[in-house]
């Protein structure tokens, strides 16, 4: 599956045809070029060659042919929220961007179910479902595309309530790398004809096809919602009063962990001024009656685990703000540091692992010579350490290098993930067998063999080089 980097020659006359197909929609523009070979992550930019944008199914499945025909790599582009080096085009390449496949195709209101071209992203969604009683329930923070979303397999806050893309996805449209476009599902609740292609896909990165078009759950909105915080004297105590929850069966809506150290600087970003000390995050959102009760069941398990302070946020305004702050956790940490990168990592563990692997993982990076903190969609066993560093720096990137591998190692020891939520990109492709075996990997590479013989989408991305195992 090795590929030689395409030819200049190859490449220019590659881009000529796309020129002529798509017209100004096919850039070669160095800032474009630039925006296009990165994330929103730590890892050097790696520029396409070119950057198309096509608006429907039909062009995306012109452009891979053409792409199939000369053997040039495709690199789908959502809204470049990733974290992993997802969009490095390592091989040089055409990014696909997305995002004026911006339609919604379809609101299917008493099915629960909207069908939306892959570039419109989650905000987009929800504004136009505002009138409906509905919302599409999952939230990474980033508004990303609903395209990057399945395509990395994306959750976030809302997750303990209403799960991941996994559960939320009902099927998808994809174009192939020889341009064929399939439809993976029909629109029924549940199904057993034949392999699940829609999960195949969820979570691919672009590596096995290009989502042209996602049809996902929606969800009723709650008659109403009701935000908390509550601090805690340690790391144990806050993540027990969050296990508590989840086992009572108590339905939060969100439930997020962060450390004394992510506190003060969301506090610093966002200018709140809460106690700089290990906090959750509520959200309950239901009947008044339900709200109340689950409340009060929360507000006793926290007391048992020595809570120290209660408050509640109840008017959307001041909800709005607190959450906001916790989305705006990325950019807190980089603020604390001008002109630094944010290396930000997650894996996940059974929630019995959890308080120990996150008090492991703010030991490991309590002495680093740059700040760092954590934060947590706890009820899942999912947490994120942040490192803000100087990439220009190699001895602080090796440092972060350790502690992510710390990390990693240690949720694999307890049973757990590499990723959660962020994905793989070629940032964890080394951790792949460690944590699946190489028997699982051999499985994969035989897939994206079959699918990608050619291994033109997005290659060097999921799956290790030889040499990473
Ligand atoms: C501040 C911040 C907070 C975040 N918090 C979370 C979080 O809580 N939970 C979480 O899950 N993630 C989180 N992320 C990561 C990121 O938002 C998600 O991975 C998101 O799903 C990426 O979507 P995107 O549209 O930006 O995709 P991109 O970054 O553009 O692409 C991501 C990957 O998907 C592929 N891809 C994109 N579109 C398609 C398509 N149509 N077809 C096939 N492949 C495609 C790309 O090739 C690439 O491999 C966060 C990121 C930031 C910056």
């Amino acid at each position: 599956m090795l590929r030689q980097v395409s030819s200049q020659e190859n490449t220019a006359a590659l881009v000529e045809r796309l020129r002529a197909f798509l017209g100004e929609r096919c850039t070669t523009s160095v800032s474009e070029r630039e925006h296009h070979g990165r994330g929103e992550s730590y890892h050097p930019v790696r520029a396409p060659d070119a950057v198309c944008y096509p608006l429907s199914t039909e062009e995306v499945a012109g452009i891979v042919r053409l792409c199939a025909e000369h053997d040039v790599p495709v690199i789908a582009f959502g809204a470049g929220t990733s974290l992993e080096g997802h969009l490095a085009a390592l091989k040089g390449g055409i990014s696909i961007d997305m995002r004026r496949m911006d339609q919604v195709l379809a609101v299917h209101a008493e099915d629960l179910d909207a069908t939306v071209q892959a570039g419109v992203t989650r905000k987009q969604l929800n504004a136009h479902l505002r009138d409906t009683g509905l919302f599409f329930a999952i939230d990474p923070g980033a508004d990303a595309t609903l395209g990057g979303m399945a395509a990395t397999r994306a959750s976030g806050t809302a997750a303990v309530r209403y799960g991941t893309m996994r559960e939320n996805v009902v099927s998808l449209t994809v174009v192939m790398a020889d341009g064929r476009i399939v439809k993976t599902a029909s629109r029924a609740r549940k199904s057993s004809a034949g392999y699940d292609l829609t999960r195949l896909f969820v979570g691919s990165e672009g590596t096995l096809g290009i989502i042209t078009e996602v049809t996902v759950r929606l969800h009723g909105q709650p008659e109403a919602v009701r935000a908390a915080i509550c601090t805690f004297p340690d790391v144990a105590s806050t993540v027990r009063t969050a296990i508590e929850t989840v086992q009572c069966g108590v339905p939060v809506g969100r439930m997020e962990f962060l450390d004394a150290a992510a506190i003060r600087a969301v506090n610093r970003h966002s200018g709140l001024s809460l106690a700089e000390a290990p906090t959750l995050f509520f959200e309950f959102a239901g009947s008044l009656a339900a709200i109340a009760g689950e409340t009060e069941t929360v507000a006793e398990i926290a007391r048992g685990n020595g809570a120290q302070g209660w408050s509640f946020a109840d008017g959307a305004e001041e909800r709005a703000r607190l959450w906001h702050a916790r989305h705006e956790f990325h950019y807190a940490m980089l603020a604390l540091r001008p002109g630094a990168t944010a290396w930000a990592t997650d894996a996940c563990v059974p929630v019995s692992a959890l308080a120990a692997c996150i008090e492991a993982a703010c030991r490991e990076a309590a002495d680093a010579p740059f700040p760092a903190a954590a934060v947590g969609h706890v009820g899942d066993g999912n947490f994120h350490m942040s490192y803000v560093i100087d990439t220009g720096d190699p001895a602080e990137v090796a440092r972060a290098e350790r502690l992510n591998a710390a990390l990693v190692k240690r949720a694999l020891e307890a049973g757990g993930t590499c990723t959660g939520e962020h994905g793989v990109g070629y940032g964890k492709a080394r951790y792949l067998v460690a944590e699946h075996g190489a028997e699982a990997v051999d499985v994969m590479r035989l897939l994206k063999s079959a699918l990608d013989p050619q291994n033109i989408l997005n290659p060097g991305k999921v799956l290790p080089a030889a040499d990473e195992g």
